[in-house]
């Protein structure tokens, strides 16, 4: 029986190794591995991919939305909109900057952000709104904004899932003051090990977050600000270049085995499947259905061979994490029942037509 593990990473490196061990030498005999010409390049490169004017590199997604709160000067006593489903990192963020994370419940459909519940959750403390592109698919960025500028907040995209989607034609990382990419491995644009950026439009955002990105210093031991250590390294940079240059290919596979899910399960009775609104051009980073008896499916699809993941089983208001917060069951019951019904299937860009094909089989079996 042939398998359909969930992701095949090593896949990437059996595509690309020449290039990538041409990188890695590059690198290796340059005897510079922080801040150098590799990491400009890929920053410049990336900016261009983006549509934006700048692009910093820095240690991973975390830090990247961290370093823009504290460019931003959002701190203690500052709340910041966040979605109640996401990622637990993008709320970490946001704790970690010292501000207080204020959760507002998805849309059942697209599972982003609902943009007409945000205003209730504003008070005279509310500084930003953290719109997170979940599973590849961009939040209703225009209703956001909006939103953002009646109330005087900032707008930071958290595009850590998205690299390369497209929301009205324009590239998530562009639509609002800054953006939050991680490039740990598995998203679409991955490195090998841990990487993020962050990517805007405004000069003097970029040029403090890359103040902050390495001790406040412009000047070596000249330390305007107290800074952080949070720098993409050269090799991560070399390797990032590499993989750029495929992102598209990679991501326009991964729409077209998302094209043949749709098409095919949408026969499957009380399967919820992922719903694209016009304006959205998703990457897929996850393909996500929900079925209200996920363990059932879970099981079924795992005596095929077919390797599933939940993204994510613990809401961020319910785990540890968060416990302080002393929030109830119940609070937000629409990312509470997502979190009891989200399934992933394998959804990655080296899949082959026969492993979707036994997806999409396995799946009429159970039904
Ligand atoms: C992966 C991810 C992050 C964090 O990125 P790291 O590089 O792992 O720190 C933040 N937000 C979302 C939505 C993510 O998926």
């Amino acid at each position: 029986m042939i398998e359909v593990p969930f992701i095949n990473i090593d896949a990437q490196y059996a595509e690309l190794k020449e290039e990538l061990d041409a990188a890695y030498r590059r690198v290796m005999e340059s005897g510079w591995y922080i801040l150098g010409k590799e990491l400009a390049a890929f920053e410049a490169e990336f900016a261009a991919y983006c549509q934006t004017k700048y692009c910093i590199g820095v240690g991973n997604g975390l830090e990247a939305l961290h370093l823009i709160l504290r460019a931003l000067d959002i701190g203690n006593g500052d709340e910041v909109i966040v979605p109640a489903n996401t990622y637990i990192a993008s709320w970490l963020a946001i704790s970690y900057a010292g501000a207080t994370p204020v959760p507002v419940e998805p849309d059942e459909h697209t599972y982003n952000i609902n943009p007409s519940l945000i205003e209730a959750a504003i008070t005279e403390r509310t500084k930003a709104i953290m719109a997170v592109h979940l599973y590849g698919q961009p939040a209703d960025m225009d209703a956001i904004s909006e939103i953002a500028t009646r109330y005087n907040l900032k707008l930071i995209e958290d595009a850590a899932q998205s690299h390369g989607a497209r929301y009205k034609g324009r590239r998530v990382g562009s639509l609002g003051d800054a953006a939050g990419f991680s490039f740990y491995p598995t998203k679409n644009l991955g490195a090998i090990g841990d990487g993020g950026a962050v990517t805007t439009n405004n000069a003097d955002l970029a040029d403090k977050v890359r103040l902050l990105r390495n001790y406040g210093s412009r000047i070596k031991y000249e330390n305007e600000i107290q800074g952080f250590n949070s720098r993409l390294d050269e090799l991560q940079a070399a390797f990032l270049r590499v993989k750029l240059s495929k992102l598209d290919q990679w991501n326009t596979r991964r729409v077209k085995v998302a094209e043949q899910y749709l098409k095919t399960l949408v026969q499957c009775p009380n399967l919820t499947l992922p719903i694209v609104p016009d304006w959205a051009e998703p990457v897929w980073h996850l393909f996500v259905v929900r079925y209200p008896q996920r363990k059932i499916l879970e099981q079924h699809l795992s005596q095929c061979s077919v390797g599933t993941l939940v993204h994510y089983p613990i809401p961020p208001h319910l785990s540890g994490a968060y416990s302080v917060n002393n929030w109830q069951r119940g609070s937000f019951p629409i990312t509470e029942q997502l979190s009891q019904e989200v399934l992933s299937i394998p959804m990655s860009f080296h899949m082959t037509d026969e492993q979707v094909q036994i997806v999409i089989n396995s799946f009429m079996e159970v039904f």
